[in-house]
């Protein structure tokens, strides 16, 4: 069946509530859960039998989540979390021991990048970046041992566009966990179709589109017991739970090493606001990215030339080729406009009408940020050079208001900067 908007549409409507009994999904706020007598409480600690055994680790409400988004994903299960920065944690931190190396392709969100950077550092966890396209050091780095490679569907805000076919491949024959943040691009791309591991989004995004839910979610492939990457010899300390879990080997892994232990979970409530959004992200999606490629192609003939739009939809862009070939139907809510300086930046962002300024992405209204002075202000110059943050670099996450007023509103914006 061809996986267009539409077959989304229905996916998501027929999966998110129920045709019987209550229709809106259900929140459960419950932190603990009651058993039946101790021989039920035994089997559900050991995994035999699959019921709620205490919030921290599992909930109805999420667990309804974690299905639909799996089926999105088309992966064997999922782990809803507290947060796109909790998903990404718990994943890497499943995986990853002291001395390890994590290999990072392309720019990098920056919560992700100061994870990476400072964080697991502090725990002996080493790291290495590299540009999307950089082939060469990614094969490499692989055949030196590296245990995980993590990238971003499409990079945030640099808009490079990797080449994931070729990246799978190559994680395939180095028998390499990949990983993939996919945040930006829920349905247009799918990354477990291609051959990555394992999918991580923050819901705060795309997913809910309302901004009343912080939350990320993580969705796994399923294992194949007998001939998995995950039997390489770099990966013998999980080696017993694969052998115990089998082709749930991802989600008892990430369970037991990251969410009993840490306890990034998500909450009911939140969980249920998600899955509202997500019964309209697939037309969400398409009216955003319909209206993306609209506004930057009027805004790239409109505007003074001093104000750089970038996109990969647009003819000059270094990713075009990839964008008309592996993106067909978009790269998601993002382009950016580098205004030269941090004054022109300033000065067009305050002079807009309708957009709002946050620190946010695919939100249902359009958002804007001058980079370098909020999200990128602690990163010394050479990080923000190679994550493409240049002094005047302005984000805009486009949401679902007339594309037409969106573009007026930066033209009138842009006169007399
Ligand atoms: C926002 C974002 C995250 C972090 O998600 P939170 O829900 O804010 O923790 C991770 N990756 C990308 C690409 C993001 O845009």
């Amino acid at each position: 069946m061809k996986k267009d908007f539409d077959y989304f549409n229905t996916l998501l409507v027929q999966n998110v509530a129920n045709k019987v009994g209550p229709t809106a999904p259900v929140i459960v706020p419950s932190a603990s859960y009651g058993y039946e007598n101790a021989s039920q409480a035994e089997d559900i600690f050991s995994g035999n039998l699959n019921l709620p055994l205490y919030a921290r680790v599992g909930n109805p409400t999420n667990a309804r989540l974690e299905s639909v988004v799996t089926k999105l994903e088309n992966g064997f299960g999922g782990i809803a979390t507290s947060s796109g920065m909790g998903a990404i944690h718990m994943v890497f931190s499943s995986f990853l021991n002291s001395g390890d190396e994590i290999l990072c392709v392309g720019g990098f969100f920056g919560g992700t990048y100061t994870l990476v950077n400072e964080t697991l550092k502090r725990f002996g966890v080493k790291s290495s970046f590299c540009p999307v396209d950089d082939m060469d050091f990614i094969k490499t780095k692989l055949e030196n041992g590296v245990k995980i490679v993590a990238l971003e569907s499409v990079g945030n805000p640099s808009l490079r566009l990797p080449n994931l076919k070729e990246i799978a491949f190559l994680c395939e024959k180095y028998e390499t966990l990949l990983i993939v943040d996919n945040t930006a691009t829920p349905i247009l791309l799918r990354p477990l179709e291609i051959g990555a591991d394992i999918v991580v989004h923050s819901s705060t995004k795309n997913m809910s589109g309302h901004s009343a839910a912080l939350g990320g979610i993580a969705i796994f492939r399923e294992v194949n017991p007998k001939n998995d990457k995950l039997l390489n010899n770099k990966y013998a300390d999980i080696h017993k739970i694969v052998e115990k879990t089998g082709k749930k080997a991802f989600i008892a892994i990430c369970k037991k090493r990251a969410l009993r232990d840490v306890g990034m979970s998500a909450n009911a409530f939140g969980s249920f606001l998600t899955l509202l959004g997500l019964e309209t992200l697939s037309l969400r999606v398409q009216r955003v990215n319909e209206s993306v490629v609209k506004i930057v192609s009027q805004l790239d003939n409109k505007l003074d030339k001093a104000l750089h739009v970038s996109h990969p939809s647009l003819s000059n862009h270094i990713d075009h080729k990839r964008y008309m070939s592996d993106y067909q139907n978009g790269c998601g809510p993002i382009f950016t406009i580098d205004c030269g300086d941090k004054k022109r930046a300033f000065d067009l962002l305050d002079r807009l009408k309708l957009v709002t300024q946050t620190a946010n992405i695919g939100d249902n209204r359009t958002l804007a940020l001058h980079m370098k002075s909020t999200i990128y202000r602690d990163f010394d110059e050479e990080t923000r050079q190679y994550l493409g943050i240049n002094n005047g670099l302005i984000r805009v996450s486009v949401g679902l208001e007339n594309p037409d007023d969106i573009t007026e509103d930066f033209i009138q914006a842009s006169n007399g900067i």
